[in-house]
């Protein structure tokens, strides 16, 4: 069912009605429409429990940084979060250890490659960036906590500044994962034998695999983005989800690795910090502005959502948010997202 929000309805967590009236909410209804018929791509099949998506689920949302949310279709339709989490934790370990000591373990370039290729730079034995397999699995080793629990629970406190909700994992994509991981475990032990992760690395895969199953909707993840754009802190809770002086290394890893083999023309094309998934997810921040939140589980052959792709190229395009647009002379994606309130 494509159940579009409520145009009337006064969202709990903003407590403001302006987002009702907003032109805005045409431009992802037109944006909706143009894409839903559009069935190019396959959903993931690798972990068995992603093979269970419909092709036809599809989600937008977007979330300024003052806190407005749009959504439409299956925005509150939950999914694992799969490598979207990756940027978040990779924010998570340089607060917790400081960029020198990350970077040790995990370098910032992008790889060109697929996001699970087995390969570590020959010059420092390091995963290339967080953002592919080997580095998100370096990068959740580094997660702080006295033990699996510990660890499980501080991951999760993250999420829920991050989301502004309670959040849990899908135990089913969990364990799916866990039992097919053999090329995530063939990476954690090469990565051992360099050192790049340390003696409870075991420990720190089932971690990066649950990490991978949290589940969330497409609305979770245009507050996340809105989080980032919104300098680390919630623009729904005003709770800090990352301190700000680290939320700039989050968006340049997202800007340059953050779409796998394709972050050089997403990049180009788009010039928004993103992130995507195996599920179908994707992520997309306007600095100071908005983050995006798109969910369809048809993917390209890099791993990145068709739809996703298009909706998040053409918000770009139309309200020039590309991060070097100069002098963009079309639609202001502010003034359409805050209309003069009725009667002022
Ligand atoms: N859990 C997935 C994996 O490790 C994440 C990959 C992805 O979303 N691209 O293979």
């Amino acid at each position: 069912m494509h159940a579009e929000s409520d145009p009337d309805a006064i969202d709990p967590l903003i407590g403001k009605m302006r987002a009702a009236a907003a032109p805005f909410r045409r431009t992802l209804q037109e944006l909706h429409r143009s894409y839903a018929g559009l069935f190019d791509g396959a959903v993931a099949t690798y972990i068995p429990e992603l093979a269970l998506a419909d092709p036809s689920w599809f989600g937008i949302s977007v979330a300024t940084a003052d806190g407005l949310v749009f959504e439409i279709g299956d925005s509150g339709r939950p999914f694992s979060i799969q490598s979207i989490s990756k940027p978040f934790v990779f924010g998570m370990a340089i607060q917790d250890h400081g960029r020198d000591q990350v970077l040790r373990r995990v370098g910032v370039e992008p790889t060109g490659e697929a996001f699970n290729s087995i390969v570590l730079d020959e010059a420092t034995n390091r995963p290339f960036n967080p953002m592919v397999n080997a580095g998100a699995i370096a990068t959740t080793d580094l997660i702080e906590g006295a033990d699996a629990g510990e660890r499980f629970k501080r991951l999760l406190a993250m999420f829920r500044r991050f989301t502004g909700r309670d959040i849990h994992i899908d135990n089913a994509v969990f364990l799916s994962e866990r039992i097919t991981g053999h090329r995530n475990r063939a990476i954690a032990h090469l990565m051992r034998n360099f050192g790049m992760v340390g003696d409870r690395f075991e420990e720190s895969l089932e971690l990066y695999f649950q990490q991978c199953s949290i589940l969330v909707t497409c609305r979770d993840l245009a507050i996340m983005g809105a989080t980032l754009a919104n300098g680390g802190q919630n623009p729904l809770t005003g709770e800090t989800a990352l301190e700000p002086q680290y939320v700039k290394d989050v968006l340049s890893i997202m800007l340059s690795c953050g779409m796998y083999d394709f972050a050089g023309e997403w990049a180009y094309r788009t010039g928004l910090p993103a992130k995507s998934g195996v599920s179908g997810g994707i992520v997309a921040v306007v600095p100071g502005v908005a983050g995006i939140g798109v969910y369809s589980p048809l993917l390209d052959p890099k791993g990145n959502s068709v739809r996703g792709i298009r909706v998040c190229q053409d918000l770009s395009r139309k309200f020039g948010l590309h991060a070097f647009e100069a002098r963009f002379s079309g639609p202001s994606f502010h003034d359409e997202c805050h209309p003069p309130r009725r009667g002022t």
